[in-house]
């Protein structure tokens, strides 16, 4: 195995090792020392070992700490999106108005989107709070990113539930940043 100067066992861009036919995925692989990079690693790697040639896409595997409170993201942060050419617009709602957090008496967190605001393009996402690892998935479903806004607030999600804050942060892009055309458009 070639080690880089960090440790991390070298590979090219399929996980494939210098050691021709011989793969490594996840931690030792890093930088992304997280389960879910993980197994999309061993997805990866079992496809290209059956002949396929994919490449790992680190941006839109979901990062999530089990912490005392949970922290969810998936995509660009702020300073990626800018630096990609992107202008981000930010659509923000609170979990301590959701009426699902309040009945459950956990009102921690929120849901914080960012989209472009030339496409509607969903550039990425972060989620804190009680269930935010299995609200994440909601965002980081396939699927083109340009549609995302308009499906997730389309999609029929259940009242009193977390999954509205979801949608009310897509209504703030509308609402304050004038992306109505891609959240409510055809
Ligand atoms: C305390 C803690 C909390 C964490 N919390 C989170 C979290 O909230 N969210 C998150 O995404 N990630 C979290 N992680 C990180 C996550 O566990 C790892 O990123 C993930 O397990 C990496 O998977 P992996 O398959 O690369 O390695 P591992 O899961 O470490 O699997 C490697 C396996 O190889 C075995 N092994 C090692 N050496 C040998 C050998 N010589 N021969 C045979 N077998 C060997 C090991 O026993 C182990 O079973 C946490 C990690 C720790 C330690």
């Amino acid at each position: 195995m070639v080690l880089d100067e960090k440790g991390f066992v070298q590979t090219d861009e399929t996980l494939q090792t210098a050691e021709p036919g011989i793969y490594a995925i996840g931690d030792v692989v890093g930088p992304y020392m997280n389960a879910n990079q993980a197994l999309a690693d061993a997805t990866i790697v079992i496809d290209n070992i059956l002949g396929a040639e994919r490449q790992r896409e680190p941006l839109w595997v979901p990062e999530l700490v089990y912490s005392a409170v949970e922290l969810a993201r998936v995509g660009m942060d702020d300073e990626q999106a800018e630096d990609a050419g992107f202008e981000p617009a930010v659509g923000f709602a609170a979990f301590e108005t959701s009426p699902r957090a309040l009945g459950q008496d956990d009102t921690r967190g929120f849901v914080r989107l960012l989209a472009d605001m030339d496409s509607g393009e969903v550039l990425g996402g972060e989620i804190v709070g009680h269930e935010a690892g299995e609200l994440i998935a909601l965002l980081a479903q396939g699927g083109d990113r340009d549609s995302l806004l308009r499906r997730i607030a389309q999609a029929p999600v259940n009242h009193p539930s977390r999954a509205e804050e979801l949608l009310n942060a897509t209504e703030t892009l509308a609402a304050r940043w004038g992306l109505g055309e891609f959240v409510f458009g055809d």
